[in-house]
């Protein structure tokens, strides 16, 4: 977590984001939504507020957003949670992976996550003690292999942590895929944790399977999600898990630690999210898959070779047809000179020899057309 001269290294997105503010470029890095949440939520928050929900709210988080949990989830995905004992409130999808990491892995155990993955994974994998062992995303579509997954789940296996949709590639992986994971975690008794911020925003219609649906999984897995993405208030962190009692104690064990408890007011605002209409999902789905489209043509236009992306903030573009093996220094290039930022792919996985990986840049596509027109402008034809 620290450069060798030991000051205390920033992440990637923040490191990227002051470039592009520094050098006044359209910031295609971070991933976080131009426009403002729904209306009924941030008015919900506002009156919470005012109706004096400012204080500590209750450990495992309010009822009523809990209760909301767990509808939604049986709404969208079919899943039956007791929003008493197998829901917990969490501060960000971030606090609920550390808070389950920490109470589940130990040093010497092994934690296994697909390539590239999350920046926060690998530094809180860090801070168990564990070892990080991976599974590369192939192909096109960035999907994992059979052989892959069987070699990395194995005896010393304590936790699988998926992340599906996928951050950076915008794959979603395929249930076949869940299903061989579900088996080798069964065999090696590890625990999953599935990271599935973006479970709504799977574009063109394709059907989402959480991998807890996926039969043997839900004894064994904890689901994570946020109102993040899904409401686009990432600055409001408020996120939740749900999964089998058992576990969600043992995470509740470390998050009364580590944040107490969190949102006060945004939690009944989330709960309003939650219950919006279907409308509401299908819209923000529609638009964000519109944005994908025109970004990916703008980037192939542009030289590079576009990954097809299904779902997320996210699609990952090749500078090698444009004589880039380094996308690290590429990125920073881009930024100063054609006032473009992108994060380079590398980032989600340092150790990674992978040559795509190391030519590859990640672009977020939740901005609005006029920023992405510019920025593909900027791609094309220069500042
Ligand atoms: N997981 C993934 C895959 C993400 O992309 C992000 C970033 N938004 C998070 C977790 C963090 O979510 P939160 O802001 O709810 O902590
Ligand atoms: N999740 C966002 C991304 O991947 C940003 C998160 C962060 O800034 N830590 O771009």
């Amino acid at each position: 977590l620290r450069d060798a001269d030991g000051t205390v290294r920033a992440t990637i997105f923040a490191e990227m984001s002051a470039l592009a503010a520094q050098h006044d470029a359209i910031n295609l890095g971070q991933g976080y939504p131009d426009e403002d949440a729904p209306a009924p939520v941030t008015e919900a928050a506002i009156a919470a507020i005012r109706a004096g929900l400012n204080q500590y709210p209750p450990g495992r988080g309010t009822p009523e957003l809990r209760g909301a949990v767990a509808e939604h989830r049986e709404r969208f995905f079919g899943e039956r949670r007791d929003p008493d004992t197998e829901v917990l409130i969490t501060a960000g999808a971030t606090e609920a992976i550390a808070a389950a990491m920490l109470a589940l892995v130990s040093a010497g155990d092994e934690v296994v996550t697909l390539s590239p993955f999350y920046d926060a994974y690998a530094a809180m994998v860090g801070l168990t003690g564990a070892r990080h062992v991976t599974i590369p995303l192939e192909g096109d579509d960035f999907q994992p292999t059979a052989a892959a997954i069987d070699a990395a789940i194995g005896p010393n296996t304590r936790m699988v942590l998926l992340n599906n949709p996928h951050n950076p590639t915008g794959s979603v992986i395929a249930p076949e895929h869940l299903a061989r994971i579900v088996a080798a975690a069964a065999r090696h008794d590890a625990v999953i944790v599935s990271d599935e911020v973006y479970e709504h925003l799977v574009f063109d219609d394709a059907p989402f399977t959480p991998i807890a649906s996926i039969p043997g999984a839900a004894e064994r897995c904890l689901t994570i999600s946020s109102a993040a993405k899904t409401f686009r208030v990432t600055g409001w962190k408020v996120g939740w898990m749900t999964g089998p009692a058992e576990l969600i104690d043992a995470a509740m064990a470390v998050k009364q630690y580590l944040t107490y408890v969190n949102g006060a007011p945004f939690q009944p605002a989330v709960a309003v999210g939650l219950g919006l209409g279907d409308d509401y999902f299908a819209e923000q789905r529609r638009t964000l898959a519109a944005r994908r489209d025109r970004l990916s043509a703008g980037l192939a236009a542009a030289g590079f070779a576009v990954s097809p992306s299904r779902g997320s903030y996210f699609v990952v573009a090749d500078a090698a047809p444009l004589g880039v093996s380094d996308a690290k220094r590429y990125a920073r290039e881009l930024t100063v000179e054609r006032g473009v930022a992108a994060i380079p792919l590398a980032a989600f996985d340092p150790r990674s020899r992978d040559a795509r990986i190391r030519s590859s840049l990640r672009f977020a596509f939740c901005r609005t057309d006029g920023q992405i027109d510019e920025a593909v402008r900027r791609l094309t034809s220069g500042r």
